[in-house]
């Protein structure tokens, strides 16, 4: 008997259920009973990973500390368990069958004919069983994305299938979460679709173990006990998952419907200790009874969808919490802010974010909008691109630098005062091929970012290809824009800081990435308390 136990999360009747959210929320509970638990994403995508894949496709990219590019739903693993993901987190189809064709060119399969099965499963069976590999972990939740009968998921469904008889049924569960649908017309909850998704699930020769459905209203206990008998699953193993204020809601209410409990007694696991959601508990208390309230401006590229900014808006949620304040973002679109929008979009913020981003679409309004809140003492949080923009900007307009630019914008600007990467020169292909994953950086002692991290030496996640050229350091630092930290290995600037005014950062590296319930990141917490300083002396200046 395998000493790592395996629950398998699928998907019925639509996509967008919150698969990770549950799985997350899930492993919380487990690991608050004091089990080792991690959890992976299986993308039936052919992307070797989402790096290349456009935001508007996708959401966010999120990037663990070693280097992997991956799904957003890793972000919420890291963010609810405080725990590092890794490379092994995410496999995509691309991955598989990237490895299986290597190896069959290798000649590891010499006379035979590759195919799906065996070859493609095993190879997913085997990435799924890699965690337990490196590390000790109880259980490992695996999430298989996409819905059920999706031809794209059909090879890890039968590889979920094999593992479940490989490894029996005290070892590993399926949980499959479905929506239950509110006809208003009808004043009904029904049943039928889900009905239908165990149905297919089955066809595929795997019995769901535990439903969690989705609804806006509580499901009564005849409803429960009618999915129970067509979904052939215990009564206490239909689980409601109603529509929740707020994510974090999510592992409270998984508590309250006896998810783990069930989930343990299934795995017959006997050595855990009671739930302890305190912390979290106290969590979501402050988030959801804020004393305060700031208004937080996202500028960016993709703000029509509110997944390609998700780490960075519940880093904003964390530092909200922790300051008792609600935090309020007004996403702005950087493609459409002229001198004329300026003042009416920005001057009545608390605080501008400008977000990480690629290509030169909407870069101009980022620039004019770091110009004004520069002038006007707003705080100015800018991230990765964001940094670079207010480099720019600094450099047109106080260096007098006309002109100043990105050479990702601008290959022949006459001030490159951002240039690429030394070893980005010659790199042609697309795919992971950015500086990417953890770095140190060395903070500058007195500096507003070493009395933020308390801290001489940090690491932070990276995802970028340009730089700060050094080559504009002494004059950029002459003229009051202080490099507060550096990667002493490459020379590499990796924050920006501007003494003067009263809260204006720019950081090379994606501090979002870091943020969780348990550590929300420093300069999240900072920012969002220097938003409500300023929006405290608006008050008594009058100026609101
Ligand atoms: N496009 C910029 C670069 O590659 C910034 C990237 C980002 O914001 N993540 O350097």
């Amino acid at each position: 008997m395998s000493k790592t136990k395996y629950i398998f999360v699928t998907g019925g009747v639509t996509s967008s259920l919150g698969k990770g959210i549950i799985s997350a929320s899930l492993a919380k509970l487990l690991q608050s009973r004091g089990l080792s638990v991690t959890i992976q994403k299986l993308d039936p995508y052919i992307n070797v990973d989402p790096g290349t894949l456009n935001p508007y496709e996708h959401g966010e990219c999120y990037v663990t500390s070693d280097g992997a590019e991956t799904d957003l739903d890793l972000g919420h693993y890291e963010r609810f368990l405080n725990v590092e993901t890794s490379q092994a987190n995410n496999v995509t189809t691309g991955k598989i069958y990237q490895t299986v064709i290597q190896k069959e060119r290798r000649g590891d399969f010499l006379g035979k004919t590759v195919q799906v099965i065996p070859h493609i499963t095993n190879e997913i069976k085997r990435r799924i069983k890699l965690l337990s590999e490196t590390n000790d972990f109880d259980i490992i939740i695996t999430e298989i994305g996409g819905t059920v009968g999706d031809i794209e998921s059909l090879p890890y469904i039968e590889s979920v299938r094999q593992l479940r008889w490989e490894l029996g049924n005290a070892n590993s569960l399926v949980i499959h979460l479905t929506l239950i649908p509110y006809l208003s017309a009808a004043k009904e909850l029904k049943t039928k679709p889900t009905q239908h998704s165990v149905k297919t699930l089955m066809e595929s020769g795997i019995n769901a173990d535990i439903l969690v459905c989705r609804t806006e209203h509580d499901i009564s206990k005849e409803i429960k006990n009618k999915l129970a008998l067509f979904c052939n699953v215990d009564v206490d193993s239909v689980i409601q998952s109603k529509d929740a204020s707020t994510i974090y809601d999510v592992p409270l209410m998984m508590e309250q419907e006896k998810l783990d409990t069930v989930v343990l007694r299934k795995l017959d696991i006997s050595n855990f200790s009671s739930t302890n959601m305190s912390n979290w508990t106290e969590f979501v208390n402050r988030l959801k009874f804020p004393k305060n309230t700031v208004n937080v401006g996202l500028i960016g590229k993709y703000v029509e969808l509110q997944d390609s900014y998700k780490s960075i808006l519940e880093s904003l949620v964390h530092a909200g919490s922790v300051n008792e304040t609600k935090v309020i973002i007004h996403s702005i679109h950087s493609e459409f802010i002229d001198d004329d929008q300026i003042k009416k979009q920005i001057s009545n913020l608390d605080g501008v974010i400008v977000a990480p981003g690629f290509g030169s679409r909407g870069i101009e309004g980022k620039i004019k909008s770091i110009k004004y809140v520069r002038e006007n003492n707003i705080p100015f949080f800018g991230i990765c691109l964001g940094m670079q923009m207010a480099v720019i900007e600094y450099s047109r307009n106080v260096l007098n630098l006309k002109g100043s630019n990105s050479t990702e914008m601008d290959e022949k600007t006459s001030h490159p005062v951002i240039s690429l990467m030394k070893d980005q020169k010659n790199i042609v292909n697309k795919g992971g091929t950015m500086r990417l994953g953890s770095w140190t950086c060395d903070l500058d002692e007195g500096s507003r970012v070493y009395d933020i991290y308390k801290s001489k030496s940090i690491t932070e996640r990276h995802r970028h290809r340009w730089e700060l050229n050094n080559d504009y350091l002494e004059n950029l630092n002459n003229a009051g824009l202080k490099t507060s930290g550096i990667n002493s290995e490459t020379g590499l600037v990796e924050i920006i800081e501007l003494p003067a005014n009263n809260w204006f950062i720019g950081v090379q590296f994606h501090p979002e990435y870091k943020s969780t319930v348990e550590t929300p990141h420093p300069l999240f917490v900072s920012f969002v308390k220097a938003c409500l300083t300023y929006n405290n002396t608006k008050d008594q200046n009058g100026r609101k």
